[in-house]
């Protein structure tokens, strides 16, 4: 039998119990050093390779850490910090670092405007993770410059344990980055030449230093990459691997495709490929691999929270080894930042579907499972063969539970399939703009907002104690329905055109709906990293969704009940829904979108029955779901507008159907957007001044869109003057009688003062263009 190895790409960093969190937050309210920080931030790199090691990891992976994100590490690492930040080299690295990733870089002694906005945070491929972007011009420098990696290998070593280093490959790295303050024509591809001589030489120093492995992470590889890049590979490899280091080329989360070949003939000792996202690649990718070249296989799926078919995983294996005669290594697909910790916190988990689950170190623990199973290791035979019983009951009870499988709700998706019609709005869209205008009666720029309005601390206070138990839920439901009404009040008072009831009961737009649909979970510590402090916990769908009774419907009766201006019933997507969860690995997530779709449709209708004329279904994260390869589009685009508009046609021709959308860049999707046929869409447009909506323009997008006039990320209140110009330049590219005038986003983490005045600042702007029309 074969000697296999473990490892994985990278561990979770923000602490079982979110510690980097607190100590984070902690340290900018200034109520801690940076000391204090910094071991905080050590003890959990020396738990996270206990835990590692503990589960029988040949390596543990050193330099996946960040305090606050990876790809700033680099930035730092490589010494190529942007020079708008104007640091006079007297800041400490901390300092430095947090300015790059916060902003308000502030000079005490000076008044000078310095250009200290923060960077730019973009999604990680296709996670929810957020990373910081590098920005790069002509006059960028590369410099190593920081102990920090290599300090923390002699923190690995010291604590007696073989270290593989985790870095980001240079393409990657580059490819992640920007052009910024950049001379026309500038191509960051070509800061390569002078990046690759800092990567050696800390190579070098990684090796001096007792590092047994280098990881060097080029997920791009699984992108559709223009030919200069893809062509830029071998050469840059060929030199690294000079350095003498033994170097791992990591890849994942998309398979590999026309790159296959490419990245197996890479010059270095071994690859990592993702046997989960591109396990049908595994057979061709074996057979490229040259047999003296470690092939590192990411079996156990780091991207989701399902425990691992450990049979199954076998089986795929088997014949893989059998081929092979060179080194093989079990992982994870990649790295486990985007899992949870550990099933341990987790005391009130559904006890059902508990054991269908594998956080982190459970994941860590299959690995070990199936090492032993692979090395015919007798001296834990028994262990192995208890835990393969254990995996595969638990995936029978998974597949046979009452719990995943609903007949009503396989019924009701047939019908819903065999029903072109239920998939379709009554009329087209020209029709019902008609009737809706006639229902309606608005004046031209009708005013709205986005749905919500500030979360207070009252509103915080009362969920929290509700939570606890400690208020009854009668005195919450009438704390919210005063919350209601003062949102209603104000809106009126501002002259708002279309009102909101601004969801003061929702904790989350996802979790709210979640709670109340079956087939959703929730974890009480599944904390996952977005950015820097920031975590979400994501719902786990596990089972068929569907709506055991109206979610909204009572609020939204309320809330019209005190006012004869229409208020928009307010309902998160399908999509939005099943991209911001842990989704279900055993049927398509179209099947699932389709499902959720068919729960809100409910909604949709009930809504409407109880009078609601306008409702809303945001979809914010319609674009983020769209896969790596380009050649995926078409199909997630299609059923995912199939699943919003399975949602909004129930519909009659005189209920107004408006959606969101935040985070900008459409225009590669339009025709996407065009095929939801949401009779108003608002989107996100004043960070980019308008001119998104040139798109629009051009597309000739042809219902109704709300441009959003202001920026709600900030508390900056803008003048009714500057968000007139923003609509006269809206009403120049769009035709005057399809604008909508709104903010950008909901309103939640704004204070009231402030959102009022801006309001009111934007009712004013929108008087005005009527005035000039
Ligand atoms: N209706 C939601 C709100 O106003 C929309 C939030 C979002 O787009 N992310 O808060
Ligand atoms: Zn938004």
């Amino acid at each position: 039998m074969k000697l296999i190895q473990t490892h994985i790409p990278g561990f979770p960093r923000i602490g079982a119990a979110r510690e980097l969190k607190f100590a984070l937050e902690r340290f900018w309210r200034g109520e801690s050093s940076e000391a204090a920080l910094q071991e905080i931030a050590s003890n959990l790199r020396a738990r996270h390779w206990a835990i590692q090691r503990q589960h029988g990891l040949d390596f543990v992976t050193v330099g996946d850490f960040a305090l606050y994100d990876h790809v700033a590490n680099h930035i730092q690492l490589f010494g190529c910090e942007p020079a708008r930040f104007a640091f006079t080299g007297e800041e400490s690295a901390a300092s430095r670092y947090f300015a790059m990733a916060r902003g308000g870089h502030a000079h005490e002694s000076c008044n000078c405007v310095h250009n200290g906005a923060a960077l730019e945070m973009t999604k990680w491929f296709d996670t929810n993770y957020h990373y910081l972007v590098p920005e790069f011009s002509e006059s960028t420098t590369f410099e190593l410059n920081s102990q920090r990696l290599l300090d923390e290998v002699a923190e690995a070593r010291a604590a007696g344990h073989p270290a593989k280093v985790v870095l980001l490959g240079p393409l990657t790295f580059l490819w992640l980055g920007k052009e910024r303050d950049a001379a026309p024509g500038f191509n960051r591809l070509g800061l390569l030449e002078h990046l690759l001589p800092q990567y050696s030489r800390l190579l070098m120093q990684l090796r001096a230093a007792g590092a047994e492995w280098v990881q060097l992470d080029e997920p791009i590889l699984g992108l559709d990459l223009p030919n200069a890049w893809r062509n830029a590979f071998e050469p840059a490899y060929w030199l690294l691997n000079q350095a003498g280091a033994q170097l791992l080329v990591a890849t994942y989360f998309s398979p590999l495709e026309e790159n296959v070949s490419l990245a197996c003939r890479l010059p270095v000792a071994g690859l990592h490929v993702d046997a989960v996202r591109a396990v049908s690649e595994l057979t061709s990718v074996a057979d490229w691999m040259p047999a003296h070249k470690v092939l590192s296989i990411g079996v156990v799926d780091g991207r989701n929270i399902w425990r691992t078919d450990l049979d199954a995983t076998l089986a795929t294996l088997l014949p893989v080894l059998a081929k092979r005669s060179g080194p093989v290594w079990l992982s994870t697909s990649c790295s486990l930042l985007h899992v949870p910790y550990s099933l341990d916190s987790e005391a009130s988990l559904d006890e059902e579907v508990r054991p269908w689950l594998a956080f982190a170190e459970e994941k860590l623990a299959e690995l070990a499972l199936l090492k032993a199973a692979l090395s015919a290791d007798e001296r834990v035979s028994g262990q192995v063969a208890r835990g393969f019983a254990e995996a595969r009951s638990a995936l029978a009870n998974r597949r046979a539970s009452a719990r995943v499988h609903s007949a009503a709700v396989a019924k009701r998706l047939a019908s819903l399939a065999s029903d072109e019609r239920a998939s379709r709005r009554g009329s087209p869209f020209v029709q019902r703009q008609k009737v809706q205008r006639e229902r309606l009666q608005l004046p031209a720029f009708p005013t709205t907002t986005i749905g919500s309005f500030p979360q207070t601390q009252t509103i915080r206070t009362a969920r929290a104690a509700l939570k606890r138990g400690e208020l009854p839920a009668a005195e919450y439901q009438q704390a919210m329905r005063e919350e209601i009404e003062h949102a209603i009040r104000r809106q009126e008072e501002l002259g708002l055109d279309v009102l909101v009831h601004g969801e003061a009961e929702r904790n989350d737009m996802v979790e709210y709906f979640g709670e109340q649909l079956d087939g959703f979970a929730f974890t009480a510590n599944g904390w996952v990293q977005s950015y820097g402090s920031r975590c979400v916990k994501p719902p786990i769908i596990y089972g068929d969704v569907q709506r055991p009774q109206p979610m909204t419907v009572q609020w939204a009766e309320y809330a019209q009940s005190l006012t004869t201006r229409p208020v928009k019933g307010m309902l998160t997507g399908p999509v939005t829904i099943l991209q911001w969860s842990f989704v279900r690995d055993d049927q398509p997530r179209a099947d699932t979108a389709q499902q959720i779709a068919a729960a809100i449709r409910d909604e949709v209708r009930d809504l409407e029955s109880a009078g609601i004329v306008i409702i809303q279904i945001d979809e914010p994260a319609l674009r983020e779901g769209l896969p790596l390869r380009r050649s995926r589009w078409d199909a997630y685009l299609g059923w995912s507008t199939k699943a919003f508009r399975t949602s909004a046609a129930v519909a009659g021709d005189a209920t107004q159907i408006h959606t969101h959308m935040c985070y900008a860049e459409f225009n590669d999707i339009l025709p996407a957007i065009a095929a939801l046929d949401a009779d108003v869409i608002t989107i996100e447009s004043s960070r980019s001044a308008m001119e998104l909506l040139g798109g629009f323009a051009s597309f000739r997008y042809p219902n109704e869109i709300g441009p959003g006039v202001y920026d709600i990320h900030s508390p900056r209140v803008p003048g009714s003057d500057e968000m007139a110009e923003l609509l006269r330049k809206a009403a120049r590219v769009v035709p005057p009688a399809q604008l909508w005038v709104n903010p950008d986003c909901g309103l939640k983490t704004r204070a009231w003062p402030e959102t009022s005045a801006a309001l009111q600042n934007m009712v004013a702007a929108a008087r005005k263009l009527r005035a000039e029309v």
